[in-house]
């Protein structure tokens, strides 16, 4: 009995511990096998793996990131300090994938919709945006969007 005990302890421990290590864009995955290979290796391998990367990097603050995967045609002058205050200023509480244009490995041009909610001084937020992708060599690269109310 004793044994089956500390199975299930074991059990029960793995999966606190994989709720802890979700990955913040919401897929389900953990952050080791979602968007963390995208982090360190900027190769997401599709436009939505892209999109889902950059909304985890403004949770965790990467700014580099987000400047190094935005399309280098893109780059607005005071881009890495607007991304800065966005990373500062809200909270994101969740990602939600509505619909993708192309934007798969064979692809050139992607296009990913998107609800991401946040709080910010205290009150709940939603943006809602049409994102375009570019491929750029073999990586993915984030070009503008547009956004829906
Ligand atoms: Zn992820």
């Amino acid at each position: 009995m004793k044994c089956l005990y500390n199975i299930f302890q074991m059990y029960v421990k793995e999966e606190v511990m994989k709720e802890e290590n979700l990955c913040p864009c919401g897929s389900g995955k953990t952050y080791e096998l979602c968007c963390e290979p995208c982090h360190q290796n900027h190769n997401a391998p599709t436009a939505e793996a892209l999109m889902r990367s950059r909304y985890s990097a403004f949770v965790f603050g990467l700014v580099d990131y987000l400047f190094e995967t935005t399309h280098p045609s893109h780059r607005a002058k005071n881009l890495k300090a607007d991304i800065a205050s966005t990373c500062k200023g809200l909270a994101w509480t969740g990602l939600e994938v509505m619909e993708k244009w192309q934007g798969r490995e064979g692809d050139k041009v992607g296009k990913v919709a998107f609800r991401a909610s946040f709080v910010q001084e205290g009150k709940n937020g939603l943006h809602v945006e049409h994102s375009r992708f570019k491929r750029f060599g073999k990586a993915w690269m984030y070009v503008d969007g547009e956004v829906k109310g």
